[in-house]
């Protein structure tokens, strides 16, 4: 379990001040022109010894992907990018940041910009955040005007200005190419890629887009050491991160832990158990609603981190996001609810994800129903495969991902409900 002295976000809850002042009094904002001084190789050599892993979902190291960033600049200038547009249906983590903590996120912007040479850095809000932005902006003018940031930042010789851009609530802007469209004023559409961000990302310059808890827990590696965070969780799945608990646990909350702690610790400890207790948990989608959804007892021994949940369970950490669902859940209308979800944010330019999401949900909406034959289970996991892998961007993935869990974890219950056709289970 993480140790007190070890937590990165120490006002996660609001409890404490969120300005400035109380940000530096926890120790944020500290040696910060001296980290700078210290030079881009070293930034990105500890970064790249802390292995930090991208806390988005993807789980691609920090550090090389700061490292794909050209050295010296060809004329084009290069630009950081947050990804703060915190979309995906049980993830609500970097919101606490933004709201609670926001000056670990400016700080991290500035040294993570000046370690890929960018002197300037937009941070793409969700529409839906409004108080977010509100205090996240607070903070960007609080840094301003105490010179941390802009000309000379924290009087590190760097010139860096930062930009919050809010966006409309499209959930594809999530989607690090959609995210630049967005950014550059056009419709929300992945682009094909190559080329890649960092060879030709905004306005055609390189870009490193990252996640918000990626750049937040910068600056506390960079003055802790990447050894420090390297030491915490399990080879290749380091240091702490942000578990967002929601459904059926006592208490649902978002909490710092060390990476690789254990399901049933993390439920324990920090939410109270299950509803009604562990005898009583059904299934549990770990990562956010894009990873396929485990049976509640392949969960109980599980190890939250990238590494487990995906080779010994065919899931995956995503976010961290972790919905926790018990015996009262129809787990089939669960599951048909994402698909309408994926089904509806489609920006339908590519064929199997337009055509396929709507065919997928229809599908589904009969398997709740019971209306279905047998053999169209198989059609079903068959169609989620032609999806999976054939479309530009990972949407489509997201939207097959979690019929297959369902098909491969629970099809004695799809099965049972055609047989007898029987509807879905009540609602409580
Ligand atoms: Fe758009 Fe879906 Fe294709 Fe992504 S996979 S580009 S969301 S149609």
């Amino acid at each position: 379990m993480l140790k007190d002295q070890d937590r990165i976000f120490t006002n996660l809850y609001g409890m404490h001040d969120r300005t400035l002042q109380g940000a530096k009094k926890r120790g944020h904002w500290d040696g910060t022109a001296k980290l700078i001084k210290k030079g881009r190789d070293w930034i990105i050599d500890e970064m790249k010894a802390s292995g930090l892993r991208g806390r988005g979902g993807a789980g691609f190291p920090t550090g090389l992907k700061w490292s794909f960033m050209p050295k010296e600049s060809d004329g084009r200038p290069s630009y950081l990018v947050v990804n703060a547009d915190e979309s995906e249906p049980g993830t609500c983590k970097d919101r606490e940041i933004m709201r609670h903590d926001p000056h670990t996120l400016i700080e991290g912007c500035l040294i993570a910009s000046f370690a890929m040479q960018a002197h300037a850095c937009y941070i793409y809000i969700r529409g839906e955040y409004i108080r977010e932005k509100e205090a996240l902006q607070a903070a960007i003018d609080e840094a301003y005007a105490a010179g941390l940031v802009g000309k000379n930042a924290c009087k590190s010789g760097w010139d860096f200005d930062i930009y919050l851009h809010h966006g409309a609530g499209a959930y594809i802007c999530g989607e690090e190419t959609a995210l630049l469209e967005s950014l550059e004023g056009k419709k929300g559409m992945p682009r094909m890629k190559p080329p890649f961000p960092a060879g030709a990302g905004l306005y055609g310059c390189p870009t490193t887009v990252n996640n918000v808890e990626s750049i937040a827990v910068v600056p506390t590696i960079l003055r802790r050491g990447g050894s420090w965070f390297s030491s915490m969780g399990r080879p290749n799945n380091a240091g702490t991160k942000l578990f967002a608990i929601s459904g059926h646990v006592n208490t649902p909350c978002v909490v710092e832990e060390e990476m690789s702690i254990s399901f049933e610790e993390l439920i324990d400890k920090h939410c109270g158990g299950i509803r009604g207790g562990w005898g009583n948990l059904k299934a549990v989608i770990p990562g956010g609603s894009s990873v396929p959804c485990v049976r509640g007892e392949d969960m109980k021994d599980a190890t939250m981190d990238f590494d487990y949940l995906r080779n010994e369970l065919g899931s995956g950490l995503g976010t961290a996001a972790v919905i926790v669902m018990d015996d009262s859940v129809d787990i089939i209308k669960a599951i048909w609810r994402l698909s309408k979800f994926y089904k509806h944010e489609s920006c339908g330019q590519c064929t199997p994800c337009r055509e396929g999401t709507g065919w997928m949900m229809r599908v589904m909406d009969r398997l709740v129903r019971g209306d279905a034959e047998v053999e169209e289970i198989d059609m079903l996991f068959d169609v989620t495969k032609q999806v999976e892998g054939h479309t530009i961007c990972a949407l489509g993935d997201a939207a097959a991902w979690p019929i297959q869990g369902l098909i491969k974890n629970f099809r004695d219950e799809i099965e049972d409900r055609i047989k007898h056709k029987r509807g879905p289970i009540a609602a409580e």
